[in-house]
């Protein structure tokens, strides 16, 4: 088994019969290299289709760009609070601060891994008393794929009326009793990274109410020029239209999205199977059937007792490689190890797996443990930290097949045995 590819987490994957080269081409072929163009239209039409409900969609140069912009249309700025999930990737909290405004961590709910309704309403009503203002906005994002409790999160936003965000990045497809996430709040985010359900290599999408929202974003996005023959600006902009050289490959890449969207459920359903009788070793799963996943990655956590191969040596080195491989992009660090990590045994089996050519990651650290927030209030259990010391993600996606999910499973199988 040497000569074995490395397993990757989620891997972008192209139509079979070429789809994507056939618009870019066309982009070539009618000169339209630019932030605009028919192929960005058509892929906007394709994805209102897709997420339905009449929404009105911007396709836009990345999903942090998305974030930006809907903080933005809920008329977030200097000085506002915005209460957001803290169990997150990094671009669901940064743009809050690139407006001048101040992140609100809220926790998450053990069954979803996402924000807990009871937490949010704690801190709506602490931030009200404190500051004497309620939040800005509410930012809720689904992990992994994972829907959030949609009714009681919305009950809240509309409890207060709070303008809500949905960060569905990670949620393309995911759904809740049927209906797509990203079009229950005032705005939803879609990414189309390298790395997600479908991929334009960078880009995103701003879901919108109705159309004259679609034009305020769009024109934020086109760095905000007003009707004149010259440019002429009565606010700041931004340059976060997509390429149409990029929006060709979504466009290609909408004609395999309801496959790929079936096969991370298949692969999540196979892990289940194969993985049910390992003892320590829990996947995690909709906690009932209104959270309609899309399982873009398999997630799971390790009891802390299981012993791992080599779990001793966890944390003796410093890594040299940022997780993510972002582009060969490194900060160095001077520890091992920090005050929040995931256990010994988490790292030792992302190790033995790296050994055996699988990625494994941990799950993502919690934003108010990040060192860059640590002025940052937060209001929570402590579920999510707990999360992020037993949890570990696993490949998913269209470039894993069944025989690579029993190739993971026995190894998986191999590092927690011989103890
Ligand atoms: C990927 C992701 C985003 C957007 O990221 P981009 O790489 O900028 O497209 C936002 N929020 C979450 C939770 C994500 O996973």
């Amino acid at each position: 088994m040497t000569d074995r590819k490395t397993i990757y987490l989620c891997l972008a994957h192209m139509s079979e019969d070429g789809q994507e080269q056939k618009y870019v081409q066309e982009a070539f072929d009618t000169n339209w290299v630019v932030p605009l163009g028919p192929n960005v239209n058509a892929f906007e039409q394709s994805l209102e289709q897709f997420v339905g409900q009449g929404k009105h969609v911007v396709a836009l140069n990345s999903g942090t760009s998305a974030v930006h912009l809907a903080l933005l249309g809920c008329g977030v700025s200097a000085g506002d609070e915005v209460c957001v999930q803290s169990f997150t990737f990094c671009a669901s909290s940064h743009p809050i601060t690139y407006l001048g405004a101040k992140p609100i961590f809220i926790g998450s709910e053990k069954d979803s891994w996402n924000m807990d309704p009871q937490l949010l309403e704690k801190a709506i009503l602490d931030r009200k008393a404190k500051t004497g203002r309620y939040p800005k906005a509410i930012e809720v994002v689904s992990l992994y794929g994972m829907p959030y409790n949609v009714d009681r999160i919305l009950a809240i936003a509309h409890k207060y009326n709070i303008p809500l965000i949905e960060d569905a990045a990670e949620g393309m497809g995911s759904c809740w009793k049927g209906r797509a996430l990203g079009t229950f709040g005032r705005f939803g985010v879609l990414s189309f990274n390298g790395n997600k359900m479908i991929t334009t290599s960078g880009g995103g999408a701003l879901i919108c109410s109705d159309a004259a929202t679609k034009d305020k974003i769009m024109w934020y996005a086109t760095q905000a020029r007003d009707a004149y023959p010259y440019y002429q600006h009565t606010a700041i902009g931004y340059n976060y239209r997509l390429s149409n050289v990029s929006a060709g490959i979504g466009r290609g890449q909408m004609t395999v999205l309801d496959a790929h969207i079936a096969h991370h459920r298949h692969v999540q359903q196979l892990y289940q199977e194969l993985l049910s009788n390992v003892p320590g070793v829990h996947i995690h799963s909709a906690p009932s059937p209104e959270y309609e996943s899309n399982y873009w990655l398999c997630t799971a956590i390790l009891d802390p007792d299981v012993k791992v191969q080599g779990q001793e040596n966890a944390y003796k080195e410093i890594v040299t490689t940022a997780v993510g491989g972002a582009a060969g992009v490194i900060h160095a660090v001077d520890s091992a190890s920090t005050d929040c990590q995931p256990n010994d045994n988490i790292e030792a089996l992302r190790l033995y797996m790296l050994s055996k050519k699988i990625e494994a990651r941990p799950l993502w650290k919690p934003m108010h443990k990040q060192p860059v927030y640590h002025d940052a209030p937060s209001y929570t259990n402590g579920v999510e930290e707990e999360l992020f010391k037993v949890g570990f993600c696993l490949p998913a996606g269209p470039c894993v097949s069944d025989d690579d999910v029993s190739y993971i499973v026995q190894s998986i199988k191999e590092a927690i045995q011989s103890n």
